[in-house]
C-alpha cells in the first residue's frame, strides 16, 4: 500500500486547519497540525517567564519540553493539555517569535518528521512542502484575502465567546505573516510545485472537494 504525503501551506488563518482535518478524515490518513507545535513551545515559555525574543534561553528551554499529539487532534504539553490554551491571543501575538527561532524549528521539525515516517499525513503549516516533507505527493498553497482571513477569524471568535475587534485580527495576522515570511530559516513561501489555492471565494466543503479531486488526479485511488 503507497504511502501518500499530503503538505497544506499557507498564511496564518486561511482555513487551512479545518480543511486539512476533513480531508484527512475522508482519505483516513493521520492529520498534523504543525502550528499546534510551536504553540505549545510558546505556551511553555509564557509559563515560564521565557522571553519569546531571547533565541538563546527559549533553545535551552527545549530540553524541558515535551510535545504530544493525539488521535482526536488535543495536545499535550509535558503530560498536561493545553489544547485550549495555544489558541489564546497572548499565544497568538508572540508564536511568530519562537517559530523564527532556528533551534525551536530543528527540534520539531525532527519529530514532524518522525511521525510522518511511515504513515500517510496531511500536514499543515508554513514550511511543509519547502522544508520538513519537500517529496510530499500533493502540495496546496492556500490563501486568502487578508480581510477574508481576519473576518472569518472574527466570526470564530464571536462564536466561541472570545471578545475581539476586526481591526486587532487583521492587524495581528498581518504581522504574523510578515515575521512568518521574512524570518531567515524556513520562512512561509510557496513550494515551486506546489498548486496555490485562493480560497476568498470558496466554502469549506468546495476547497475540501478542490483538494481531493487534486490528490486523486495526482495519486489516484488511494486506500485509506
Ligand atoms: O498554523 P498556526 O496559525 O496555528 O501557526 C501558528 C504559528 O506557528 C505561525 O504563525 C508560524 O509562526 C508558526 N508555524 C511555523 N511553521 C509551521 C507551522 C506554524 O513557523 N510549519
Amino acid at each position: 500500500m503507497k504511502i501518500v504525503k499530503i503538505a497544506i501551506d499557507g498564511p496564518a488563518a486561511a482555513g487551512k486547519s479545518t480543511v486539512a482535518q476533513l480531508v484527512a478524515k475522508e482519505l483516513n490518513f493521520v492529520y498534523i497540525d504543525t502550528g499546534a507545535m510551536y504553540r505549545a513551545v510558546t505556551v511553555f515559555c509564557l509559563e515560564h517567564n521565557i522571553s519569546c525574543q531571547d533565541e538563546r534561553k527559549v533553545a535551552d528551554a527545549l530540553k524541558d519540553i515535551e510535545i504530544t499529539l493525539y488521535p482526536d487532534h488535543s495536545i499535550s504539553l509535558n503530560g498536561k493539555d493545553v489544547t485550549k490554551e495555544i489558541r489564546q491571543p497572548i499565544v497568538n501575538a508572540n508564536v511568530s517569535y519562537i517559530a523564527q527561532n532556528k533551534d525551536v524549528r530543528l527540534f520539531l521539525v525532527k519529530q514532524q518528521r518522525k511521525i510522518a515516517e511511515n504513515v500517510s499525513v496531511v500536514m499543515d503549516g508554513r514550511d511543509i512542502g519547502t522544508y520538513v516533507l519537500p517529496d510530499a505527493d500533493v502540495k496546496i498553497f492556500q490563501i486568502a484575502s487578508v480581510e477574508t482571513r481576519a473576518k472569518r477569524r472574527y466570526l470564530e471568535n464571536i462564536q466561541k465567546g472570545i471578545p475581539c475587534s476586526l481591526e486587532s485580527i487583521q492587524e495581528e495576522l498581518k504581522k504574523r505573516d510578515y515575521i512568518d515570511s521574512n524570518r531567515d530559516f524556513a520562512p512561509l513561501k510557496q513550494a515551486e510545485d506546489a498548486i496555490p489555492l485562493d480560497t476568498s471565494n470558496m466554502s469549506i466543503e468546495e476547497v475540501v472537494k478542490e483538494i481531493l479531486n487534486i490528490v486523486y488526479k495526482k495519486v489516484g485511488y488511494i486506500h485509506g
